[in-house]
């Protein structure tokens, strides 16, 4: 499809100077999900980057990657798997702890709803270091799972995000940091 989806999807993601601390631009994607074209020619958007991968499930990152990976989930008639901060998450789990710019975290997810071979793509709103999505990578590939890629709604230009996730990375929009 030719048509370019950037300048619409851009217009419908408010930008907060200063969110959550001075110095950080948040993108908003409240005002996105409220608006039923924009929302909708995102996931559309979103759906066709993940095709191309042919998963067998996909993985969502918390919390705002849950919302984009359902839909999507939806609409390809795949699974979807939550990977969730620890704690979450009943049952058996496998644990990752990792260290991002601001401190230690751990990412877990449900043991009995992964297998060994199994080949994911990964879902999240906005690429910016890459640490949150190598941390989850590294988490399915300890449990034996093979991420093909990641698709992101947004990144955020010239932080290298790309390349510490390790696996292909497809963007809607790229906005800058
Ligand atoms: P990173 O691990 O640095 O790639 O950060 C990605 C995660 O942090 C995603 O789950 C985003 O939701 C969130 N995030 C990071 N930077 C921003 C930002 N400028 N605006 C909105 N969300 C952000």
């Amino acid at each position: 499809m030719s048509y370019d989806h950037q300048p619409f999807l851009r217009r419908h993601i408010r930008v907060v100077p200063d969110f959550p601390k001075p110095g950080i631009q948040f993108y908003d994607i409240s005002t996105l999900l409220a608006h039923a074209g924009a929302w909708r020619t995102a996931i559309h958007a979103m759906a066709r980057e993940v095709e191309t991968f042919v998963p067998d499930t996909l993985v969502a990152i918390e919390s705002r990657g849950f919302i984009f990976a359902a839909p999507i989930a939806v609409e390809l008639g795949l699974g979807m798997v939550m990977v969730r901060k620890r704690g979450k998450l009943p049952g058996n789990v496998h644990s990752h702890a990792y260290t991002l710019e601001y401190g230690d975290d751990v990412v877990e997810v449900s043991a009995d709803l992964i297998e060994r071979g199994q080949k994911v793509v990964l879902i999240d709103d906005l690429l910016a270091t890459g640490g949150t999505a190598a941390a989850a990578i590294t988490l399915l590939k300890a449990a034996g799972v093979e991420t093909l890629g990641s698709v992101f709604l947004m990144e955020l230009i010239g932080l290298g995000g790309a390349a510490r996730v390790g696996v292909p990375c497809r963007t809607v929009l790229q906005v800058p940091a």
